[in-house]
């Protein structure tokens, strides 16, 4: 769509916009040249951008480059050291987890390069026909869809359910499941997702007490049935980076 732009002299018009099918805060954002992030602000959007069909998005206006303009509600995101967010932490702490109710964490790609929560809950429930919809615990944007290195907590962690990841019931029972949005096999997973996926993986190590050889990519546990997360994962740096470095002889 086109916007009309506005001599600067006059207030800035904010535009709406009804969701087709298909459409993501991402892609909104991107055709009307906001950020997804002031789309969501403005729109009151979760932190999973969730968008139903039909729904009146506000466009916000872009913002002049102008010092001292109006200040945003909230601070921008510092640039510190890759640390999970805290109201993700805070989610993360709140699931009551039963002493030795988890066995492993594996690590997934989605095999395509855009997607969202809603959009993989509906394949998982209405294609693949479970009942309890996304069937990892986590996943982890890559800017479209979800923002580059957001992570996304679905119901089956919140309610503490099995998995739906794996090949087996016996192995979904004890498996976290964390998902990465993009295909592997064709390229590498990008630095945010994987600063995202170690500070994950970090906080549910610990909140599940296990060591760090809990931690599996897919290929791991099915070993001939799948690629997963793909032919440019990083498997081994990234699981010996999780391991105390070995003692020196
Ligand atoms: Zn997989």
């Amino acid at each position: 769509m086109g916007l009309i732009a506005l001599p600067a002299a006059l207030p800035a018009a904010e535009q709406t916009y009804t969701v087709k099918r298909g459409d993501t805060v991402f892609g909104i954002a991107r055709s009307c040249g906001v950020s997804s992030s002031a789309l969501a602000e403005r729109n009151g959007l979760s932190r999973n951008y969730y968008l139903s069909i039909g729904q009146k998005l506000v466009i916000p206006a872009k913002q002049p480059a102008r010092p001292a303009a109006a200040k945003p509600a909230r601070p921008p995101a510092a640039a510190a050291p890759p640390r999970i967010p805290r109201p993700i932490q805070r989610a993360i702490d709140r699931a009551s987890v039963r002493p030795g109710r988890w066995q492993y964490i594996v690590i997934h790609h989605s095999g395509v390069d855009t997607g969202t929560m809603k959009a993989m809950d509906h394949y998982h429930r209405e294609v693949r026909h479970m009942e309890n919809g996304l069937a990892y615990h986590f996943v982890i944007g890559n800017g479209s869809g979800m923002g580059d290195g957001e992570i996304g907590i679905s119901r089956r962690w919140t309610l503490q359910l099995d998995g739906g990841h794996l090949a087996s019931e016996a192995q979904d029972r004890v498996a976290l499941g964390i998902c990465l949005v993009g295909n592997f096999d064709l390229h590498k997973p990008d630095a945010r997702q994987l600063e995202s996926l170690r500070a994950l993986v970090d906080t549910l190590l610990a909140r599940c007490r296990l060591s760090p050889d809990a931690v599996k990519v897919h290929q791991q546990i099915n070993i001939v049935h799948t690629r997963c997360p793909g032919t440019n994962f990083p498997t081994a740096t990234f699981l010996n980076s999780l391991k105390p470095p070995p003692p020196r002889k």
